[in-house]
């Protein structure tokens, strides 16, 4: 088939069954949108990666896709969708809004013992399931742990990971990870057994959590390297003797002599206040099949519940695998098992599947970060107030806290059957199919005003997550080479072979793949100088000065939007026209108002302006280039080579209770570690 075929049925298939919207992460290999699946009105993280950016690690995507697709766990991200394009893979998995742990961890400066064992429980639950199903992570480290809505664990970044074919006793010889949390036998390029490496980087792990620093830490890797084999770390005073010592049975150089996970379950430290061992079967076993979910998905693709659950059996990753596992991620929230009915209420125009088309125009999913703006949240609510079944006043805050350990509530009874089942005198029983043709339109008369209810919530959720939506780890850099392989299909899944013919002749992107057309590049031109424009509407009395930082940066170096800027001298007008008119309503509205959390960092000001000029003056010399939007700095640092080393936002806002400004911090690219010690910095010195 064409490549370009391909690649059109695979776009087409994303953007037919999701909305797409902000990036929320980026790592060595992918970039990270938040989703919508459309049908279920599900929030999901779609992981987007470039084939030829993938180079020679094309084949670690596949280890993951293969390990995911092997794992189902309550503390293991799940994947529910893969689609490969000749250029391109996108995974969908579960949303996580909480951000990663690591911020959480920096945030916080260090967790109680308390927290962390609730964290640990949780970490020592996913490894002894992972290592129960044959696989090592080999890349255990709290960038790689996100926060779920319910403040529970979930494990990501299997590109690493090994299962070795005899069995997780057979010893392993590729060195990889990341140098801190690496076990000194992997470091030394020893044979090791994959599960006692990561009992090590668990040890690490504990080690960050309870300190907010890592034991064995050196900008010289083989100084780091020297520290790590020989063992040594100083254990800070607050360290309990129970912490000490659990410590230095995870972190045992001689791994024959470090505890094994299966001791970690009910080891004393661990099991303190819970009076019981781990839970780590999986809750939600592969294969399982839920009357519910079936019956509803009968219904809505009027088949049988027979060939619909042999569909769903096939598992196959595909639309149906990912509206089966969402339809049961919705039930175990308590929400209905319901789908959006086929026509829903707002047809034309805000119809998701057309939201998702026009999303599309705008998205360079690929490589353009700038482009997203008008496919963003900032769209989205555009799209609220003109559609009848999105209201943000309606929305009922979610989820609240799980237990430790992500248990059950005892008194949550969220997987009791719907409300609206009984409001509606309906309930799926099996016989569903067999309802009266007046049954049925009660159905969907009442589902389609549970879907609006839904949708609302689903989408003011959105617009609060905003807040919450942190930062990406650093990874194994992709290799230079781009291989002859960037353009073939390598993942071996079904759902290759289950796109609808859907291609349209004259859409599709240019062979190869890149996204390049003349439209597109004007697009994104004309994002940049919307996004770049706001900066000097926002506040009169900063422009120039903003403006002159803005188009420099620290370095001096014209940016590429300084061009743009120029040309903002044709007036404010032509903005105030392209901008939507929640931007405008942005602007007017100064800065945002949010709520505390982790990732904001409290001043003793009261003025935004102030604390916004202030850290402005001090990025140039801290050689950070930046780009402003509001009062949301997009800064950057550059490598020797003109690379970009890190990448994170400074927001400056107010916060309600206390009533002072806040900065809100949000890593997007480079390591955890050095992008803490570089804010700290930076807030440190601006004295706010
Ligand atoms: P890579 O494989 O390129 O390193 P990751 O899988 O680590 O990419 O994802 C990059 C970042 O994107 C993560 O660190 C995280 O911040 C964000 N991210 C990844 N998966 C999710 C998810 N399921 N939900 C929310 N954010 C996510």
């Amino acid at each position: 088939m064409p490549v370009e075929r391909t690649e059109q049925r695979g776009a087409d298939e994303l953007y037919k069954y999701y909305e797409i919207y902000d990036t929320i992460g980026s790592g060595g290999f992918a970039k990270v949108k938040l989703g919508r699946h459309i049908l279920t009105g599900e929030k999901v993280a779609i992981k987007i990666m470039n084939k030829k950016d993938l180079g020679d690690d094309l084949p670690r995507v596949k280890v993951e896709i293969d390990a995911m697709k092997n794992l189902s766990h309550q503390h293991v991200c799940r994947l529910y969708h893969v689609i490969e394009t000749s250029t391109q893979i996108f995974m969908v998995l579960e949303y996580c809004p909480g951000g990663e742990l690591f911020d959480y961890i920096i945030a916080k400066d260090r967790l109680s013992e308390e927290e962390t064992r609730v964290f640990l429980r949780q970490i020592v639950s996913a490894m002894a399931y992972v290592h129960s199903q044959g696989y090592a992570h080999r890349d255990l480290k709290p960038e790689n742990l996100l926060i779920d809505e319910n403040h529970n664990l979930k494990l990501i970044d299997f590109g690493l990971c090994a299962k070795p074919k005899g069995g997780l006793e057979f010893q392993l010889m590729t060195c990889c990870g990341s140098p801190a949390y690496a076990a000194p036998e992997l470091i030394q390029g020893k044979a090791y057994i994959g599960s006692e490496a990561d009992v090590w980087s668990m040890g690490v792990l504990l080690f960050a959590l309870l300190c907010g620093y890592l034991p064995f830490d050196d900008d010289n890797c083989m100084v780091l390297y020297r520290k790590i084999t020989r063992g040594k770390y100083d254990n800070p005073q607050w360290l309990s003797p129970g912490s000490v010592l659990l410590l230095n049975q995870m972190m045992q150089v001689d791994p024959k002599r470090r505890i094994s996970v299966r001791h970690l379950l009910d080891h004393p430290w661990v099991t303190k206040d819970y009076n019981s061992p781990v839970e780590w079967h999986s809750r939600q076993p592969l294969g399982h099949i839920d009357e519910d979910c079936i019956t509803e998905m009968a219904v809505n693709m009027k088949r049988s519940r027979q060939s619909t659950t042999a569909l769903v059996n096939e598992w196959r990753y595909d639309q149906t695998t990912a509206t089966y596992l969402l339809l049961l991620a919705k039930k175990q929230r308590g929400k209905p098992v319901r789908l959006r009915p086929e026509r829903t209420v707002c047809e034309d125009s805000c119809s998701p599947l057309h939201q998702g088309r026009q999303t599309r125009e705008v998205l360079h999913l690929s490589e353009d970060e700038d482009a997203v703006i008008v496919g963003s949240l900032d769209f989205c609510s555009e799209y609220i107030d003109d559609c009848p079944w999105v209201s943000v006043s309606q929305y009922t805050p979610q989820g609240a806290r799980g237990q430790p350990d992500g248990a059950a509530n005892p008194k949550d009874t969220r997987l009791a059957s719907p409300s609206v089942e009984r409001r509606c005198g309906y309930s799926p029983t099996p016989e569903r199919g067999r309802t009266t043709a007046q049954q049925q339109r009660q159905e969907r008369r009442c589902r389609e005003q549970e879907q609006i209810s839904e949708n609302k919530e689903n989408v003011a959720v959105q617009e609060r997550d905003v807040d919450i939506f942190v930062l990406p780890p650093p990874r194994t850099p992709a290799s230079s080479k781009k291989n002859a392989r960037a353009n073939k299909n390598v993942l071996t899944t079904p759902n290759q072979n289950t796109n609808a013919d859907g291609a349209k002749p004259n859409s599709g992107t240019p062979k190869g793949g890149v996204s390049a057309s003349t439209e597109q590049s004007q697009k994104k031109a004309e994002n940049n100088e919307s996004a770049n424009m706001e900066m000097l509407a926002f506040s009169p009395e900063r422009r120039s000065r903003s403006l002159d930082m803005a188009v420099t940066g620290s370095s001096g170096k014209k940016k590429k939007g300084g061009k743009v800027f120029g040309s903002l001298e044709r007036g404010l007008d032509k903005m105030i026209t392209m901008l939507t008119p929640s931007k405008r309503r942005a602007l007017r509205d100064g800065p945002r108002k949010i709520k505390v959390q982790y990732n904001v960092t409290l001043t003793s000001q009261t003025n935004p302006d102030q604390v916004l000029n202030q850290i402005l003056s001090i990025l140039p010399d801290k050689n950070i280039d930046f780009t402003q939007k509001g009062y949301t700095l997009k800064c950057r640092t550059y490598g020797d080579f003109g690379k970009v080393t890190m990448e994170f936002e400074l927001e400056v806002c107010l916060l309600q209770r206390p009533e002072v400004v806040g900065v809100r911090r949000q890593r997007l690219k480079g390591d955890a570690w050095v992008y803490k010690h570089l804010v700290e910095d930076i807030l440190a010195t601006s004295r706010i």
